[in-house]
C-alpha cells in the first residue's frame, strides 16, 4: 500500500477561494473584514509567520494591520492597545503572535482580546467552549486538520484517534475537536510510556510533538490516516515533520507531507475565522 498524499496546499487554495467570495459579498455590503496582528519582540520565526499571515490576508481582500512592540514594552501598553482594537469597528479579528517574550503574562494578554475577535481561538472562553461545543472560533491548526480530513471524506465518528502531543495550541484542542465528532481519542505526550502501543491502535494518527522521526512505520497500523503537524528544521536545512514520511507512506492509507500538509491550512483557517467574525458582526448589527 502506498498512502494517498493529502495536499494541504490544494485544499488551502480551494478554501481560500471560497472565502474570497465571502469577502466579496461582505465588500458589496460595505464591510471589509479587518485583522490586527500584534508582534512583540524580534523572534525571527514569528516575523516570518506574521508576514505570511499578512500576505494571505491581502490575497483574499482582508484588511490587515501589524502592530509591533519592542520586547521591553510594558505589558500595560500591550493591554491598552488590545482594548483599543476591541473597540475599533474596522477590526474583526485580533491576533497576538506567540510566544511572547519573557516577562509577559500570556493568559492575561490573551484574555484581554474580546471573545468576538479572538480569531486564534486562544481566549479561555473559546478554550472552554471546546468542551461544551460553544466555541466561537476553533484554534487554527486543529481546525485545519479537521478540514483536511473532511476534504478527503475521511470518517471521524467511531474511529480510534491517537493524538501525539498535548500542547494547548495543537494537541489538546485537536483531541477535544475530534471527541466532539464522536471519535474515541487518546492523547499521548512526552511522558507516555511505550508510545507505539498506543499509536499502533490508531485509525487516525495526528502527530504534533516537534520531534523528527518520532513515528516509524512499525508504530503505525496498516491503512491508518497519518496527519503530521510537526515542523522541524534539520541541521542540513531541510524541513521535516515528526513522521518518517518515506517509511510510513508505504503503510498508511493517507498521509500529509511536510511542508505542504497542515502548514498551509493553519493560516487559511485564520482567514476563515476572520471572515466569519466580520459576517457575525454584520448579522448582529442588522438584528440589533
Ligand atoms: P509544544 O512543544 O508546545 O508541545 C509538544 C508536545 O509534544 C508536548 O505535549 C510534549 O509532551 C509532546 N512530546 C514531545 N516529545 C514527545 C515524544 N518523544 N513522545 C511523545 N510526545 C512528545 O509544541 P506545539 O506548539 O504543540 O507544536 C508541536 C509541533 O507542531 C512543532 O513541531 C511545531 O512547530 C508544529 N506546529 C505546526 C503548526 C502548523 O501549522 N503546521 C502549527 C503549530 C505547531
Amino acid at each position: 500500500m502506498v498512502a494517498k498524499l493529502i495536499d494541504g496546499r490544494a485544499v488551502a487554495r480551494k478554501v481560500r477561494g471560497e472565502y474570497k467570495l465571502r469577502v466579496d459579498q461582505l465588500l458589496s455590503q460595505g464591510v471589509r473584514p479587518g485583522l490586527a496582528v500584534i508582534l512583540v519582540g524580534d523572534d525571527a520565526a514569528s516575523q516570518v509567520y506574521v508576514r505570511n499571515k499578512i500576505r494571505a490576508c491581502d490575497e483574499i481582500g482582508i484588511h490587515s494591520q501589524t502592530i509591533r512592540f519592542a520586547s521591553d514594552t510594558p505589558q500595560s501598553q500591550l493591554i491598552d492597545t488590545i482594548q483599543a482594537l476591541n473597540a475599533d469597528p474596522s477590526i474583526h479579528g485580533i491576533l497576538v503572535q506567540l510566544p511572547l517574550p519573557k516577562g509577559f503574562e500570556m493568559g492575561r494578554v490573551l484574555e484581554t482580546i474580546s471573545q468576538d475577535k479572538d480569531v486564534d481561538g486562544f481566549h479561555l472562553y473559546n478554550v472552554g467552549g471546546l468542551i461544551t461545543g460553544s466555541t466561537v472560533f476553533p484554534p487554527c491548526t486543529p481546525y485545519g486538520v479537521q478540514k483536511l480530513l473532511e476534504s478527503e471524506g475521511i470518517p471521524i465518528e467511531g474511529q480510534n484517534v491517537v493524538v501525539v502531543g498535548a500542547s494547548n495550541i495543537v494537541g489538546k484542542p485537536m483531541a477535544l475537536m475530534l471527541t466532539a465528532k464522536e471519535a474515541t481519542v487518546c492523547i499521548c505526550h512526552a511522558k507516555t510510556r511505550d508510545l507505539a502501543q498506543f499509536t499502533i491502535l490508531a485509525d487516525i494518527l495526528v502527530v504534533a510533538a516537534g520531534r523528527p522521526n518520532l513515528i516509524l512505520p512499525q508504530m503505525v497500523k496498516t491503512g491508518a490516516v497519518v496527519i503530521d503537524v510537526g515542523i522541524n528544521r534539520l541541521p542540513d536545512g531541510r524541513l521535516v515533520g515528526d513522521v518518517d514520511f518515506d517509511g510510513v507512506r508505504l503503510k498508511a492509507s493517507y498521509i500529509t507531507p511536510v511542508p505542504g500538509g497542515v502548514g498551509p491550512m493553519t493560516v487559511t483557517m485564520l482567514l476563515c475565522n476572520t471572515v466569519q467574525a466580520a459576517e457575525r458582526r454584520l448579522l448582529s448589527a442588522r438584528a440589533g
